[in-house]
């Protein structure tokens, strides 16, 4: 089946872990312990780098999952609003290695 992020996975394992497949899910794994050990500056930052590194074929097998983290945070925003400047800056990041995607489909 079809996971959430848009990969191909076993329903069981996507129903079990928010949706997602293997990968997504290891991917989502990370960033939450990253954020957990090392600091949401760290996760900005982490984010930053990637924003930069990422070739083009990459982004194109995350963009799914990137969806995803978008609407976790989103839901963060609602739920923890003391975090609000922190998650703003986390969406910005997100959404900033979306935009290019948005302006591939509009040509
Ligand atoms: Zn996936």
């Amino acid at each position: 089946m079809k996971a959430k992020c848009g990969h191909v996975t076993e329903k069981s394992y996507a129903d079990a872990h928010g949706g997602l497949c293997r990968k997504c899910h290891s991917n989502f794994s990370f960033i939450l312990e990253l954020e957990q050990k090392y600091g949401e500056d760290a996760l900005v930052e982490y984010w930053y780098a990637r924003i930069l590194t990422y070739p083009s074929e990459t982004k194109e097998e995350i963009v799914c999952f990137i969806n995803h983290l978008i609407e976790f945070y989103q839901q963060k925003l609602t739920d923890v609003p003391s975090k609000t400047n922190y998650i703003k800056k986390m969406l910005y990041m997100l959404r900033s290695i979306q935009e290019p995607f948005d302006i591939q489909t509009l040509r």
